[in-house]
């Protein structure tokens, strides 16, 4: 096979062909779109601590509330007993003088005991302030994070729809070269693997694997005219001899 002698035309064809199979190759690797996979993944795992923190900050939120409702309702039962005492007070039938001061420090009692109800409602009510405001920081930032991946997510498929479109054309291309190409290689270089099928010689190296050409290799190819083939020793890729 190696040692087949290619046409100018044919030779021309195959360079082409290699060269397009490399432009394939990284068409190939940008339609894994890997880094755009990655951001994605960051921001749905930014996206889901979000959402934590939010279901986190809700549960905050309605306990402050329970507990400005608690304690407003606990005012308005010692308010209620202050209006019986006051009643009382101010009816007097059958009190002492001592009874009245007796409810009198009861209900002075009462009103100390409202002050800090009310205080602790005040309380509740401004901490759960201040978490509806963190609530809705989170929920503002979770919406920007998701709006990025939506963004992301559609750029990702049109970039996708791209190269998928330029891949077609390139193996439209690649396909057509080949028909220029001896049939008796079209078996061998449609078998590409992790390597390319063909090649050309870089520097001494082989233009697939990389490696050196070993020292009769190299006298053999160096001893090859323009369109002459062999074998890479390395990798096996075929290699062709260029003006
Ligand atoms: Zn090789």
């Amino acid at each position: 096979m190696a040692d087949e002698h290619l046409s100018e035309e044919q030779a021309a064809a195959l360079r082409e062909w290699i060269a397009e199979g490399s432009h394939l190759r990284t068409l190939q690797h940008e339609a894994k779109q890997t880094e755009r996979l990655e951001a994605l993944r960051a921001l749905a795992g930014e996206h889901g601590e979000l959402q934590n923190e939010r279901t986190r900050l809700a549960a905050v939120h309605a306990e402050q509330e329970k507990a400005a409702r608690d304690a407003e309702n606990s005012a308005d039962d010692v308010r209620e007993r202050v209006t019986r005492t006051e009643t009382r007070l101010n009816d007097g039938t059958g009190l002492t003088s001592r009874d009245l001061m007796g409810l009198q420090d009861e209900i002075a009692g009462l009103r100390e005991r409202i002050d800090v109800i009310e205080g602790e409602q005040v309380e509740a009510l401004e901490a759960a302030e201040s978490t509806a405001s963190q609530l809705a920081d989170t929920t503002a930032k979770a919406e920007e994070v998701a709006s990025r991946g939506r963004e992301l997510q559609a750029e990702r498929a049109s970039e996708g729809e791209r190269l998928t479109g330029e891949i077609a054309e390139v193996e439209k291309i690649r396909a057509s070269l080949l028909e220029r190409i001896p049939a008796a290689l079209h078996s061998r270089l449609r078998a590409e693997g992790s390597y390319p099928a063909a090649a050309v010689v870089t520097a001494g190296s082989c233009g697939a694997c990389g490696e050196q050409l070993s020292g009769m290799l190299g006298d053999s190819y160096r001893n090859l005219g323009p369109g002459g083939m062999l074998d890479c020793d390395g990798c096996g890729t075929l290699l062709l001899k260029v003006a």
